[in-house]
């Protein structure tokens, strides 16, 4: 995909990005989502959830790195914050989550990053000052 940069003033446009992203997805797709604490990873998740059919909370997850969300397709969203490191880990860690018949946001990917695979896109949210926030797509 070609780099696209949005700049957003508020949380719904965040979502709507989300979403609009959410509208190329395919079953097996994993969405890297980067970015400081409250630069908005969660609520751009939420506006792609809620563009498959996800109707429930989209939060970040606190005590699992994941949750899996029922949507069309199912949505894994993982936040892998608490992590610190995959070192140690059992390796089927992530893929009990990416699976292929699932769409697959993640927070906080870096400590991950070599490791996952059908990697589609890299978006990251940067703090622009008040509720601004700029978008990449790459
Ligand atoms: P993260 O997951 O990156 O920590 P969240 O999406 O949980 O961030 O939180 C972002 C916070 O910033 C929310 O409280 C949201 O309402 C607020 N906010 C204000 N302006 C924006 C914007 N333009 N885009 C996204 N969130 C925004
Ligand atoms: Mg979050």
């Amino acid at each position: 995909m070609p780099a696209r940069v949005k700049h957003t003033t508020g949380p719904e446009e965040t979502e709507a990005a989300g979403a609009d992203l959410a509208g190329r997805l395919a079953p097996g797709d994993v969405v890297l989502v980067s970015g400081e604490l409250g630069s908005g990873k969660t609520t751009f998740v939420r506006g792609a959830c809620r563009a498959l059919g996800v109707e429930g909370p989209v939060t970040s997850p606190t005590f699992t790195i994941g949750h899996v969300l029922d949507g069309s397709p199912e949505v894994a969203h993982l936040d892998l914050y608490r992590l610190g490191s995959l070192a140690g880990e059992d390796p089927a860690l992530l893929e009990d989550y990416l699976t292929p018949e699932r769409v697959g946001f993640v927070e906080w990917p870096e400590v991950a990053e070599p490791t996952l695979e059908r990697v589609v896109a890299h978006v990251l949210l940067e703090h622009e000052g008040g509720d601004r926030r700029r978008i990449t797509v790459a």
